[in-house]
């Protein structure tokens, strides 16, 4: 299902163009027009989804399955040094388009980016009582 009033929606469609890399009946994987760096690419569902929770779990698969078809290509053909695979969910998280997009970011060698998180140092309690919380 497409949603009329998602950018996302009309670029996977391909009614509004696009840098396409790769296309298929169920995904169109394009180069994104922000890159964090060289080549930095978003897979994008045909169909409507908000984000990773919202996603049937087959196409989470396919999804996965594209960037194992693409990434290889992309990291050989533009000689990266290392590759971040980024999916965001919520605002909180950083997402800015309410279409799930799965990020295909290649890294280069000072390439200036930070796309790594900052390591904190929880105790061992703290760590057993998240997973107890997630265990439920
Ligand atoms: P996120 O912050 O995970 O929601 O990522 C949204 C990404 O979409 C950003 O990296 C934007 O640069 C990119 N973006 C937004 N609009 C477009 C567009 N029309 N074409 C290509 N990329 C876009
Ligand atoms: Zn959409």
């Amino acid at each position: 299902m497409k949603d009329n009033n998602c950018i996302f929606c009309k670029i996977a469609n391909g009614e509004i163009p696009s840098r396409t890399i790769y296309e298929d009946d169920a995904f169109r994987v394009i180069l994104d027009l922000g890159p964090a760096t060289k080549g930095h690419a978003l897979i994008l569902p045909k169909d409507h989804y908000e984000d990773f929770f919202a996603l049937p779990e087959d196409t989470a698969r396919d999804a996965i399955s594209v960037a194992k078809k693409i990434a290889p290509k992309m990291k050989a053909n533009l000689h990266a040094d290392g590759f971040n695979l980024v999916q965001n969910n919520g605002e909180t998280a950083g997402q800015t388009v309410m279409h799930f997009h799965l990020h295909l970011i290649p890294r280069y060698k000072d390439d200036g980016q930070n796309i790594l998180w900052k390591p904190t140092e929880p105790g061992a309690e703290e760590l057993d009582a998240v997973k107890a919380q997630i265990d439920g």
